[in-house]
């Protein structure tokens, strides 16, 4: 059978192997250790759990309007209009199934053929997929540990062409856990409003941020580019809400409503008893984020350190989300080799830095207990003595 062509270009998962082969050894019983989830290890606060159970209760399991409960769509937009203090209201907002489904939504309304999209590597695994499903181009920005993996003003304005209609931010960043400085973002929207293009800002990490690192939208650093900015966020990661499917973006009406309308003959309204849920989110106690960000802080500490203890490999400090991106380089293995062996001698999943564009690192996840960080750095010092 002939599949589509848009289907062939994109290319099997190449994390999706190695954990196929983590789950089949755990069930052979071996003592797997794994550092390659992209999820909070904790389970979604209790106030949360009991409203989406109140709301099905109460008969909340109707269709609803696919852009989301209106009191969501008001609450997110007031929690942004008061960070990023420009006016959002209820028609900035739609709610989706999960950031994922917010980016590759996003690129369906605004993106054609021949459209060309700024992605810097190393970059979450999914970005240059949707640009590609969307008939776009992707264009890789190499970054590197000199520039914390950050991409510098000059460098996004060289990638800039007549064709270019989007770049994709994200900060903090998975999976480096880099976290861009106001001024770093300043100068960044100077050379987005200067070119006109459109930015996409992820921004699904950015109540996890350690030592004092603070988290501001690019769409507050200059009068003028929060009309060209759209942010995708979600619930998953700061509630640990991975299942849930919610999401959000947030931007220009106009876009929203193409996307709803892409909604509305697709998914329709997220599952609306999950949305009472969200709600319950923002409405608060907050204190629950807290408390997972002071985990993973913790955990952040000792990974951070144990590894800068191994000789041949290094990383750089993350300021948010939950990954250590490594350097493997010195190994000379490749990432995908490093993580297959590292998985078969010391059964330590972790995920190759190939998924993220760059072939000589590999993502650590810290969403685990700190006990399984103490054996698993261990483990990783002996893979990599042995070899160097
Ligand atoms: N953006 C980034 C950078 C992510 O790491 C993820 C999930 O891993 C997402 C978006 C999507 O999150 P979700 O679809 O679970 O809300």
């Amino acid at each position: 059978m002939k599949l589509a062509a848009r289907v062939e270009q994109v290319p099997q998962s190449v994390t999706l192997a190695i954990s196929a082969k983590a789950k089949a050894m755990k069930a052979e019983g071996l003592d797997v250790l794994n550092f390659s989830v992209g999820e909070p290890d904790f389970d979604t606060p209790q106030h949360i759990v009991a409203a989406a159970k109140k709301a099905l209760d109460e008969g909340k399991t109707r269709y609803g309007p696919a852009a989301g409960e209106p009191k969501l769509r008001e609450l997110i937009a007031r929690s942004l209009t008061q960070e990023v203090g420009i006016n959002y209201s209820a028609e900035n907002i739609i709610v989706t199934n999960g950031g994922k489904h917010s980016l590759s939504e996003l690129m369906m309304a605004i993106i054609e053929a021949g459209d060309e999209v700024i992605i810097p590597s190393p970059y979450w695994l999914s970005y240059p997929e949707m640009v590609k499903l969307a008939d776009g181009t992707p264009v890789i920005v190499p970054t590197d540990a000199a520039t914390e993996y950050k991409i510098t003003p000059e460098l996004l304005r060289q990638a800039i062409t007549p064709k270019t209609k989007l770049f994709v931010l994200n900060s903090p960043s998975n999976p480096t856990g880099m976290v861009y400085t106001p001024d770093e973002l300043k100068a960044l929207a100077q050379v987005v409003v200067e070119s006109g293009i459109l930015v996409v800002s992820d921004e699904i990490y950015s109540q996890i941020l350690y030592d004092g690192a603070q988290h501001l939208s690019i769409a507050a650093t200059h009068p003028e580019v929060h009309k060209q900015t759209l942010i995708s966020s979600g619930f998953a990661k700061s509630f640990a809400m991975t299942g849930w499917r919610l999401g959000y973006l947030a931007g220009d009406k106009t876009i929203i409503g193409a996307m709803t309308r892409i909604q509305s003959h697709s998914t329709s309204n997220v599952c609306t008893f999950a949305q009472y849920g969200a709600i319950a989110a923002l409405e608060g106690p907050l204190d629950c984020v807290e408390t997972m960000r002071q985990a993973f802080a913790e955990r952040r500490k000792v990974m951070y350190e144990l590894l800068n203890a191994i000789p041949g490999i290094s990383c750089v400090k993350p300021y948010g989300a939950f990954y250590m991106y490594v350097n493997i380089g010195k190994i000379g293995l490749g990432s995908v080799g490093f993580c297959n062996a590292l998985l078969e001698e010391k059964q330590m999943a972790a995920v190759p830095g190939l998924a993220f564009g760059t072939d000589d690192h590999i993502r650590l996840s810290y969403a685990t207990s700190l006990k399984n960080i103490e054996t698993g750095l261990k483990r990783l010092e002996e893979f990599v003595e042995g070899r160097l």
